[in-house]
Parts: C-alpha cells; structure tokens; sequence
C-alpha cells in the first residue's frame, strides 16, 4: 500500500476529478446515460445493463478494478436522494486519470474490483420523489422484492456475494449530530441484522472502515457527523444485505450551513469513498475501530430553519413573549427543473432547547402578521419593493397576476384579498415582521430580510 498518497491530497485535488455535468442537484436519468455511455468504450471499465426500471430507464453496474475483493456501491435508491450519484461519477473520473495517483489506483486495481450502481431508482429522480414509479420504497423491499429495482439489486448481491457493500444516501437535512447545535453532515452506520444490534465479523469489518472515514471526516467537519439511527428493519436493503454477509457501509448526506446544493457533502463523500478504498485494500486493520465508532454522537435531534427569540406577541389584549420557528420546504414545478419554496411556522412558544440554523435575537420586538400591499398590480420596481419590506409588507394583492403556485417576487402575491387572511399560527405560512420602534426584521414565505442592513435573499414568494 503506497503510504505517501494520503485521501488528503486526494482531496486536495478533487477539482480534477469533479464530475462537471451535474451543475447542481436536479438531474435525471438522462443526464448520467451519457457519462454511462461513455465508459462503454474504456477499456478501464466494464458497463454492464442489469435491468430495467418499472417505465423502462436502464440501471446500470460499472466495473473497475481486477482485484479478488469486491466492493459494490449503490446510489439514489431513493429518487430525491442524489448527493451520492454526483460523488460515483466524481470517483470514475479520479480512476480513470493518470497523475501523481496512480501508485494509489495500481493498488486499489490490484486488491479490489469495485462496482458502482448509480442512480438505482430512476423513476423517483425523475419525479424527485423517495419512491419508485409505482410508490414502492425500494429500501422497504428487501424481503418482498416487490419492485424490478429491488430484484436488480438482489440478483448483483447475489450473485457477487461482495465482501463490502455501501449504501448510499442523503438523510433528512434536520438532523443534528449528537442533539446540539452542529448539523449531521453525514451520518454513518454498520446496519445491524438483529434487534440486539449483534456484532458479528461482517460488521466489525465494515465498523473499521466507519473508523477510518470517520477519522478522515473529522478532519473537515468536526462535530458534524453522526450515527444513523440504530433500529432493525428487515425490509431495510442495508440490514438485510448484511444478514447475506456483506459488510455494509451506509453514508447518508446531510447538510451544512451554506452549501444548498451539497457541493461540498459531495465533495465528502468522494473523499470517504476513497478513503474507504484504502482502507479495504490495505485490510482494514483499524484496532480502535469499536472505540471509535461508539463514541460517534448519534442522529441527536431535528433543527429548524429558523429560530426568531423573545418576541412579544400581542393576542386579545395581552401580551406574550414566544419563540417562533420556521421551516422552509423544497418543492418543484412540474417540469421537475424549476425549484421553489414553501415556508411554514412549525413551533410557537418556548423553544430554549432547540437550535436553529439560522437563529435572531428579537428581545424588545413585537412580532406582527405580515401587510397586505393593496396595489393592482406586481409590477413594481426594485426601489419600491425594498420599501415594501422595510414596512412590514410581505403580500401584495394583484387580481391580474398570472402566476400560480409561486412568483419570483420577493412578496407573496393575492389573488382576492377578500378570500385571505394572515395569522401568525403553527402550520401557517410565515409571513410576519418584528418591529420595535421600527421595522427589523420581515420574514416572507420563511425568509428572513434584514430592514437594518437591507440584506437578505427572499427565494420566492407564494401565489394565493
Ligand atoms: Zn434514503
């Protein structure tokens, strides 16, 4: 094993190998079958069709390496899930170069014949959707094989039997790692066969590769991994994959506080993957794996989007001093390509011991539903907008407006003022502003503008 070529410089490097056909996380199957197609033709791998999805899209294993230990990974089981697809492709690309790392790739070629599946549910990246084209959770049809995907990915397990398998994953981007304030930017796991959480051989062997990328993560996200919640679900493809004897890796991708389009997770899960690679090849000889692996903080609790403090609320002639936290939720249009936002007030009330990943101190603040800019028409200018928000104003009413679900705008647009009404109530949209002697903050659709420093970005407003 060459010792001189740590993932570190690997990493260091990433922009060589960054795969730049995915220029952010909205892709489909259409855009990998190119880069799949491409590989038909290299001699440094082997494209093989497994199968076909439930509306026909090709799933794919693409081989490299010749050595007698197998690894297989697998990606985007769920559709909305595809942090780790861009990292496979990112991984193809550092293979196949020919750099100062080809000590590294001779070795890995030698000891390991790697097999990548992207993307094993197309049908849900298509809708964006976890499911498959006919709502089934392919990750809850590992006994059943209900779905072609799953059968696709049983028959490669069985038929490899690989020594190591990684289940790759994005999880809900909420998650903190150990109940503090960090986000779980990527939590990991040996999934476990058994509701006593057995330790077998299998999962010692994948426990000393958890060690190895834990300690290379620590390097770069200290205090933001986590475990994955350690509960057995047979249906599960990692706990049973691992029940046939393959040691399982599961990697799920979080979040970190601005990186929306998880370029840098990516970029972590590249280098875990490789840092991984290694780590097999070489043996896995970690001896304080178990150690290392317990002392992992696990999925703590959920954040929230934003977290306003101490705001005073003025309700029926009395006042009340409330925390209020909001939530801003993905959605698409129905081309699947155009993002928007909806955001919501999820809690009222104390919320001391929660975290926010942006959190503002309003002591001294009322908080007000948002105005109503009764107007006719959307189109005003930015002068005007601005103005708007340092008002307090978050809706403007426009019975012309032609748009639908959501608008650019950084207000939200009414239809029929009649037909509306803004409260400030859990599971309403928040749109409200704090104010003392003046306006500070406007928050529209969940974002937040800052009236003082005239900052904030408003993604989108809603159409009512
Ligand atoms: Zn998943």
């Amino acid at each position: 094993m060459p010792r001189d070529i740590t993932t570190e410089q690997i990493f260091d490097h990433y922009s060589n190998f960054y795969e730049k056909h995915f220029a952010n996380r909205r892709f489909n199957h259409a855009d990998i079958l190119p880069l799949v197609n491409s590989l038909k033709s290299n001699k440094n791998f082997a494209v093989s069709l497994l199968g076909r999805s439930v509306e026909d899209r090709e799933i794919f294993s693409i081989k490299w390496g010749e050595g007698k230990t197998k690894v297989l990974l697998w990606s985007q089981m769920h559709g909305d899930e595809p942090t780790a697809t861009m990292a496979i492709f990112d991984l193809i690309n550092f293979l196949n170069a020919d750099d100062e790392f080809n000590d590294l790739r001779e070795t890995l070629n030698k000891e390991l014949s790697i097999y990548f599946i992207p993307m094993l549910n197309p049908d849900g990246a298509e809708r964006v959707i976890r499911e498959n084209a006919i709502g089934i959770d392919l990750n809850r049809d590992a006994q059943k094989l209900a779905a072609p995907e799953s059968r696709i990915l049983k028959s490669i397990v069985d038929e490899l039997k690989p020594e190591y398998g990684f289940n790759l994953h994005d999880q809900d981007i909420r998650w903190s790692a150990g109940g503090g304030s960090n986000p779980a930017t990527i939590a990991l796991l040996s999934p476990q066969f058994d509701d006593e959480c057995t330790l077998n051989e299998v999962r010692e062997n994948a426990i000393k590769v958890i060690a190895d990328i834990y300690t290379l993560l620590e390097k770069y996200i200290p205090g933001s991994i986590a475990k994955y919640g350690e509960e057995y679900e047979p249906r599960s493809f990692g706990d049973s994959i691992t029940e046939w004897g393959t040691s399982v890796i599961l990697i799920e991708s979080g979040k970190r506080r601005n990186d929306p389009e998880k370029e840098f997770i990516r970029k972590l899960n590249f280098a875990s993957l490789i840092e991984a690679f290694k780590s097999i090849a070489a043996g896995s000889k970690n001896e304080s794996a178990l150690k290392i692996y317990k002392e992992i903080p696990n999925n703590g609790k959920l954040l929230y989007d934003l977290i306003l403090r101490n705001l005073n609320y003025n309700y029926a002639g009395s006042t009340y001093n409330i925390d209020v936290a909001v939530n801003i939720e993905e959605y698409f249009d129905s081309h699947k390509k155009n993002r928007y936002f909806r955001g919501k007030i999820e809690s009222i009330g104390d919320l001391e011991s929660a975290y926010g990943y942006d959190e503002i101190d309003c002591t001294g603040m009322n908080i007000y539903p948002g105005k109503i800019f009764i107007n006719g028409s959307s189109q005003i200018g930015s002068n005007e907008l601005r103005e708007l928000l340092n008002n307090g104003y978050t809706h403007i009413e426009d019975i012309n407006s032609k748009n639908h679900t959501y608008t650019k705008l950084p207000l939200n647009i009414i239809k029929n003022k009649a037909k509306f009404e803004n409260e400030i109530r859990v599971n309403r949209y928040a749109n409200f502003f704090a104010a003392d002697s003046k306006v500070n903050y406007t928050i529209v659709n969940g974002f937040v503008y800052d009236c003082n420093s005239k900052t904030g970005v408003i993604k989108n407003g809603l159409v009512f």
